[in-house]
């Protein structure tokens, strides 16, 4: 079931948006070679009940912690650990929080410490896709709008389109319907409406679209070993630009400029 959200509920999942902004904005910033992804968990978890919120990844059908730290090849839901990140390495981190009882959901991608110009580039392409994911999130516009916006872009730069994982309705759960995949065709699926809440997160590899599990049960990596890269907003769907409520300020047409 489709949940619309009220101006009222808008405004709490905005400000949860705000919270989650600056904790991965500082997470960003603290991604540096040397660093551990288990310090930047911490750091995420400390900033989020700083806030009175909580981190809605920990402890969330188990899993166990409360950002998603996936290197290199792995796609998503990797587990932080005390090894040192590395020069160049692909870091992309996941997180979601919950304040006064409304979700937000956001991901990005860095290069730790850059220098890699072949991941930079992948993190390039996920950004544009989402971006462009993103624009397409209208009243009247389907579904299938975003997927194939998405997937249209990733695959003219020779890139695949993760379709084990997708984007999802968000609101008081961190899950809700609809599913949002980053695939599919234009002008097909639900139809749109204003005050419907989505997270758009387009996952993009150098390769195949195939991922498998670790046998930690939830770290997915590529299937061919592939980098892979990822990007998120929680985005409120208008009936004029949309509204990215995990990025306060920012403009999709200014992105796509
Ligand atoms: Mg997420
Ligand atoms: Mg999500």
């Amino acid at each position: 079931m489709i949940k619309l959200k009220t101006e009222a509920q808008i405004e709490k999942m905005r400000a949860a948006g705000v919270l989650l902004h600056s904790v991965l904005t500082a997470l960003r910033a603290a991604a540096r070679p040397g660093v551990t992804t288990l310090e930047l968990d911490r750091m995420a978890e400390d900033m989020i009940r700083s806030a009175g919120a909580t981190p809605s990844f920990k402890g969330y059908a188990g899993f166990p912690y409360s950002i998603c730290a996936s290197i290199d090849d792995q796609v998503v839901h990797g587990f932080s650990n005390d090894r040192p990140l590395l020069q160049g390495q692909l870091l992309s981190i996941d997180c979601g929080c919950k304040l006064d009882g409304w979700q937000s959901d956001s991901a990005l991608s860095v290069v730790v410490g850059g220098g890699n110009a072949e991941a930079q580039r992948l993190i390039d392409i996920t950004e544009r896709c989402f971006w462009l994911g993103a624009d397409m999130a209208r009243e009247g516009n389907r579904l299938g709008d975003i997927g194939h916006a998405v997937q249209t872009y990733a695959e003219s730069m020779g890139c695949g389109v993760v379709r084990d994982y997708t984007g999802h309705g968000i609101g008081r759960e961190m899950h809700e319907d609809p599913s949002v995949p980053n695939y599919g065709y234009a002008g097909r699926g639900l139809k749109l409406q204003k005050g419907m809440t989505i997270a758009i997160e387009p996952m993009i590899t150098l390769g195949t679209w195939r991922t498998k599990k670790l046998s930690d049960g939830w770290t997915a990596v590529t299937a061919d070993g592939s980098l892979a890269a990822h990007y998120e907003h929680t985005v409120l769907v208008t009936d004029g630009e949309p509204e990215l409520l995990s990025f306060p300020g920012a403009r999709i047409s200014e992105a796509l400029r």
